[in-house]
């Protein structure tokens, strides 16, 4: 590596964290963030969770104070957008017509909310949920609010619908397809997270769609569905997945294909441009098919896998993905990716709401889906760490298992 500055465009979590694990590698070159957004880089979990009760305030969520980057002499341009790559030139042009040269360039774009297609989308009270900003316009919305309508049974749209039950609104969630969070979790965590909602007093329709969005000046106030059925809505959030930000990245004739495309060391089809965190999408050994990740973990942790690749201690990302969501009272833990499983076995009480739902694929385990029993979880990441060989089905469905005592059983 040469001795020009590393660019990092993006400023959000990937971007901080790989800044801070350079200078924590003891990398002494000039490390540049570009940023579109103005805020100081932010932790997005509490958007949909705290933040929209008021409890935490903007400051609570920086990921490190104003003066880390004065002391750590990162350089952070807030606020301007990076509009082209010269590859040619190593050089980024910013919207604010800065030009900057970079050694290695590091994307961590990240990802944007999937727009409605519906008419009434543009409606005042319409809010999808990714930027300190949307989470701003929600939490004044909610405020104001008596109905809500959650467009979307994932994972955003159902933590703002049990936080607004908390907040007393009147709340609808509608789901095109027949289960909650259907892509990523197994049927049984889908059934349970469901009837805890319901319990809630939230109105769950799953296999319905939002065909059309009214209003009265301007506002929503009025969702249809394709069974003709009307639900109110004063404010209308759209839930209903990410897309990722590949425009720089196609725009330089990167190899791009629902994500930036990069191989096991995070590099992109240009060895000096790595992308990492939402926008990239790598191979995995905990998967068949290479795999784009939304999560805090996989943005964390490519990071620290591209500084030290850019301080000379290489090592290809195979950590083990874990995620995390809360909803009513409930912490559900995720660790490995279960989205292919072909057996699940449950251990524990879903009825007294501390459970795991362990995953398997062709006798394998590759994940583990847990509520309120977080050592279940912590385990299975070692596990699955270590190739996860050994634990079967018929063991976990074994009266009396525990995985806290794993190997050693009772047989
Ligand atoms: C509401 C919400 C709740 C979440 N809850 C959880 C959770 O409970 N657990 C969990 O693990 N994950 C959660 N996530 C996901 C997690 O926050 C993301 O996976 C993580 O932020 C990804 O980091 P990133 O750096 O790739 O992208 P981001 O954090 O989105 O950062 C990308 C940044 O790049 C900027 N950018 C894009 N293009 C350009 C450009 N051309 N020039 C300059 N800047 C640009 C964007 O403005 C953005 O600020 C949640 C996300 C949201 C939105």
């Amino acid at each position: 590596m040469g001795t020009g500055p590393v660019v990092i465009v993006g400023a959000g979590h990937a971007a901080l964290e790989a800044a801070a694990a350079l200078r924590a590698e003891g990398h002494t070159r000039p490390v540049i963030l570009v940023g579109a957004e103005t805020a100081p880089p932010y932790a997005r979990p509490p958007l949909s969770k705290d933040y929209l009760t008021g409890r935490i305030r903007p400051h609570e969520l920086w990921l490190r104070p104003r003066s880390f980057f004065a002391e750590q002499h990162i350089t952070a341009m807030l606020g301007d957008r990076a509009v082209e790559i010269d590859r040619d030139a190593s050089r980024v042009r910013l919207a604010s017509g800065e030009r900057i040269t970079y050694d290695r360039l590091i994307l961590a774009t990240g990802s944007r909310p999937r727009r409605l297609s519906v008419p009434g989308a543009d409606l005042e009270g319409v809010v999808a949920l990714r930027s300190l900003a949307d989470a701003e316009e929600l939490r004044c919305a909610l405020r104001d609010a008596g109905d809500l309508l959650v467009v979307g049974g994932g994972f955003i749209g159902l933590e703002v619908a049990s936080v607004a039950r908390g907040l007393g609104l009147r709340v609808t969630v509608v789901e095109s397809g027949p289960h909650l969070m259907g892509r990523s979790v197994s049927r049984t965590l889908s059934a349970h997270l469901a009837t805890l909602h319901r319990a809630e007093g939230t109105r769950v329709l799953l296999n319905r769609e939002l065909v059309a969005l009214r209003g009265e000046r301007g506002h929503v106030r009025v969702a249809e569905l394709n069974n003709g059925a009307r639900v109110a809505a004063d404010v209308v959030v759209v839930g209903i997945g990410v897309l990722p930000n590949t425009a720089l990245a196609a725009q330089a004739d990167l190899t791009t294909g629902d994500g930036v495309i990069v191989d096991r060391w995070l590099r992109t089809s240009d060895r000096s441009v790595y992308a990492i965190g939402d926008c990239a999408r790598f191979p995995s050994p905990h998967t068949a098919r290479p795999v784009r990740l939304e999560s805090v973990q996989n943005a964390s942790d490519q990071a620290r896998c591209v500084a030290a690749a850019l301080t000379g201690h290489r090592r290809p990302y195979i950590s083990v993905p874990w995620f995390w969501t809360e909803q009513c009272g409930a912490r559900v833990q995720m660790a490995g990716i279960t989205r292919d499983h072909d057996r699940t076995v449950v251990s524990g009480s879903p009825a007294e709401g501390r459970f795991s739902v362990f995953c398997f694929r062709g006798g394998r385990l590759v994940g583990t889906e847990s509520v309120n029993r977080s050592a279940d979880h912590m385990i299975t990441r070692r596990l699955l760490a270590n190739g996860a060989a050994g634990l079967a089905a018929d063991d976990v469905a074994r009266p009396g298992f525990d995985i806290r005592r794993w190997p050693a059983q009772p047989i």
